[in-house]
């Protein structure tokens, strides 16, 4: 699957994920699928609130370790007591 699909495709249940929350938990954290399109696995902890508002500014939901990624290498800086996430 190419990074384009899969992020298209982890949009679509994250959508369903937070439609199923804000209806039956609104005030718990659920867990998000990272969509920064590679096979990360990763998994991302919002409430639905935070998520509506990723959404509502047209940002991609993606987990901590990930954001970090896609910074060009020489700008990265290791960050004490931030665990690694792989
Ligand atoms: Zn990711």
């Amino acid at each position: 699957m190419d990074p384009g699909r899969r992020t298209r495709l982890f949009r679509e249940v994250n959508d369903r994920m937070y439609e199923l929350l804000a209806s039956a938990e609104p005030d718990l954290p659920g867990e998000f699928l990272c969509e920064c399109g590679r096979e990360c696995g990763h998994r991302v902890e919002l409430l639905p609130a935070a998520f509506a508002t990723l959404r509502e500014t047209g940002e991609v939901v993606r987990s901590p370790g990930c954001r970090r990624l896609r910074l060009p290498r020489r700008r990265q800086e290791p960050v004490d007591g931030v665990p690694a996430l792989n």
